[in-house]
C-alpha cells in the first residue's frame, strides 16, 4: 500500500483557485486548476509560478468548466504539462469560450499594469498563456462519461458522477492506494442521477465544497423567482429606467434568458427590450443549449437581442426602459462596467445581483451599500438601487450539503471543507458535527499537505503558506486603501468651499505624518 498525500494549492480557506494535488501509487494528479478571484492579493497568485512541477503531473480531472476551477488549465500546459485532462463532454465544449476570454481579459490586464508609471524599469508582466496553449490544452482533454468508470493502471480507478450544479459538472471519485476518495467538485441543489443503486457511498475520505455552508436557503420556486424579476422589470421600466443583470456567462444568463422566455411567453412581461450585450455569454448560450435537451432558441423571440458588436454595445447608452444582462457577475470586468458607470448615478435605474459575490469583489462592494465606487478609474456615485434576486443558486445550501454528504456515508477517514470562506466552513463544519454521523472535519490551509490513509483520519504533513490567512482575508490592504481613498475624496468634495478644502487636505497630511 502506498503513501498517499493531498495537497491543497487553493479553494482552501477561500472560494476561488480549486486546485488539489493527489499523490499516490507513484503517480501525481490535479483535481481542478481553477483561478484565484476576489481581492487583490488572491488574484497575484495567478501570477505566481505552479506551486508544483508541471511536467509531473500525470493526469487533471477537472470538476466543471467554471474559472475558479479550470482558469488555470492553459497554464499548466503553457508550463509543459503534457498529460490528459479528463472531463466531460459538455464541460470540454463550454471551456474553450471561457479560457478564450479569460486570454484576452489577461492581455489587457497585463497592458494596464504595464503601462502604469511606478512600473517604469522593472521587467514587464507577461500574460501566462495564450490561445495556442489554449489548443494544446484541447488536444489533451479526453471527454468521460459519468459514471463510466475510467481504469488509469496501477490500482487506479476514476468515476464522474454528475454534480447538479452546472452542464457537465461532476464529482470526481478516485480509488487510489487502496483507498477511495470523493472530490465533491460544486454541489447543486436536488438529487444527482445515480448510476447504480449502491455504488455512492463509502469513502474513506470526502473533500467537500462549502460556499453556503452557513447558510439555509428558502426554496425559492421558479414561479416565485421569475415573479419577482418582473416585479423588478416592470417598477424599473415604469420609472424610465435601465435594468442592469451583472450575469455569469455560464448557466446564470442561461437560467436568466429562459425567465424572461417564459414570462414573454405566459404574457406577465409585455415585449420590452432584453440585451445580452456579453461576446462570451452568447457563445457559452450556444454552447449550453447544444447540450441541453430542452434548449430554447432565444433567436425567435424578436424582443431577447444579442448585441452584434461594440457599436452596437454603446447604442445601449443612448436608450433607457430596457435590461441590460452582461458579464462579468461580479462587476469585475466585461461590458456591464461601462454600463455600470452610465447607470448607477441615476436613481431610476437599478442593478440586479442574480449570484454570489466574492468578498472584495465590485459586485460585494455594491451589494453591502456603497455609495460611491471607483470603476476603470471613474469616480462613480451610487444613486441607482442595488437589489439581490435569489432562487438562482447552483449551490446546495448548509442542509443540501449534509445530506448529499448523508447520502456519501460511511466515511471512514476524514471530511476535509474546502471552496468556503471563513463563516461558510465554520458553519457546515458545526452543522456535519450536529448530525453525528461523520468523522470529524478539517479546514486545511492554503498550501496545506496532509497523509490520507485508510478508514483513518487523516495527518498533516506540512503546514501551509506563511501568508495563507492574509491571502485569505475578505478585504486586503489594497481594498482597504481604496475604500479609504473613496472616502477622502468624497469628504473633500463635501466641503462648502475651497479654503475648508485646504483645511481638511493639510489635517489630513499632519494625521499622516504622526502616523507613519
Ligand atoms: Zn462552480
Amino acid at each position: 500500500m502506498s503513501r498517499v498525500s493531498l495537497k491543497f494549492h487553493g479553494a482552501a480557506g477561500t472560494v476561488t483557485g480549486s486546485c488539489f494535488e493527489l499523490t499516490g501509487a507513484g503517480k501525481t494528479f490535479l483535481v481542478d486548476c481553477g483561478m484565484f478571484q476576489g481581492t487583490r492579493s488572491l488574484e497575484k497568485l495567478n501570477y505566481e509560478e505552479l506551486p508544483f512541477d508541471p511536467k509531473k503531473i500525470d493526469a487533471v480531472f477537472l470538476t466543471h468548466a467554471h474559472l475558479d476551477h479550470s482558469g488555470r488549465l492553459a497554464y499548466l500546459y503553457a508550463s509543459g504539462c503534457k498529460a490528459p485532462t479528463y472531463c466531460t463532454a459538455p464541460t470540454a465544449d463550454i471551456l474553450k469560450p471561457l479560457l478564450q476570454d479569460a486570454a484576452k481579459l489577461q492581455a489587457a490586464e497585463v497592458e494596464r499594469r504595464n503601462r502604469r508609471a511606478d512600473r517604469m524599469g522593472l521587467p514587464p508582466f507577461v500574460p501566462l498563456y495564450g490561445s495556442q496553449d489554449i489548443n494544446r490544452l484541447h488536444k489533451n482533454i479526453e471527454a468521460v462519461n459519468y459514471c463510466d468508470e475510467l481504469d488509469l493502471g496501477h490500482g487506479i480507478s476514476v468515476r464522474f458522477w454528475d454534480a447538479r450544479h452546472i452542464v457537465g459538472s461532476a464529482s470526481v471519485e478516485i480509488n487510489i492506494g487502496g483507498q477511495r476518495l470523493l472530490f465533491s467538485g460544486d454541489v447543486g441543489a436536488g438529487r444527482a442521477i445515480t448510476c447504480t443503486a449502491g455504488e455512492i457511498g463509502g469513502y474513506d475520505h470526502i473533500i467537500c465544497e462549502s460556499t453556503y455552508g452557513d447558510r439555509e436557503r428558502e426554496l425559492i420556486l421558479i414561479r416565485d423567482r421569475r415573479e419577482a424579476l418582473a416585479c423588478h422589470v416592470e417598477q424599473v421600466i415604469c420609472a424610465g429606467g435601465n435594468l442592469l443583470i451583472p450575469a455569469f456567462a455560464l448557466e446564470r444568463t442561461q437560467e436568466i434568458l429562459e425567465d424572461f422566455d417564459a414570462l414573454f411567453a405566459s404574457r406577465r412581461l409585455a415585449p420590452i427590450n432584453v440585451f445580452l450585450d456579453s461576446p462570451l455569454a452568447q457563445k457559452v448560450t450556444n454552447a449550453v443549449l447544444r447540450h441541453r435537451s430542452s434548449g430554447i432558441d432565444f433567436g425567435k423571440r424578436p424582443n431577447i437581442r444579442f448585441t452584434q458588436n461594440t457599436a452596437e454595445s454603446k447604442k445601449l447608452n443612448r436608450m433607457s426602459g430596457i435590461v441590460i444582462i452582461a458579464g462579468s457577475g461580479m462587476c469585475e470586468g466585461g461590458r456591464i462596467r461601462h454600463h455600470l458607470i452610465r447607470n448607477l448615478p441615476n436613481r431610476k435605474s437599478r442593478l440586479l445581483l442574480c449570484g454570489f459575490q466574492v468578498a472584495g469583489t465590485l459586485g460585494s462592494v455594491l451589494r453591502d451599500g456603497a455609495k460611491r465606487v471607483r470603476i476603470s478609474g471613474v469616480d462613480v456615485n451610487v444613486n441607482a438601487e442595488v437589489a439581490s434576486l435569489d432562487g438562482y443558486s447552483n449551490h446546495a445550501d448548509r442542509g443540501g450539503l449534509v445530506e448529499w454528504l448523508a447520502e456519501r456515508t460511511p466515511v471512514t477517514g476524514s471530511i476535509f471543507l474546502v471552496h468556503g470562506e471563513g463563516q461558510s466552513l465554520d458553519g457546515l463544519s458545526s452543522a456535519i458535527e450536529e448530525s453525528g454521523q461523520f468523522p470529524a472535519t478539517i479546514i486545511p490551509e492554503l498550501g496545506e499537505q496532509w497523509e490520507l490513509q485508510a478508514a483513518q483520519p487523516a495527518m498533516r504533513l506540512a503546514s501551509g503558506r506563511a501568508d495563507a490567512s492574509e491571502l485569505t482575508a475578505s478585504r486586503d490592504w489594497t481594498s482597504k486603501l481604496a475604500a479609504l481613498r473613496v472616502e477622502i475624496e468624497a469628504k473633500i468634495q463635501a466641503q462648502k468651499n475651497n479654503q475648508d478644502r485646504e483645511k481638511l487636505l493639510a489635517g489630513l497630511k499632519r494625521a499622516l505624518e504622526e502616523a507613519a
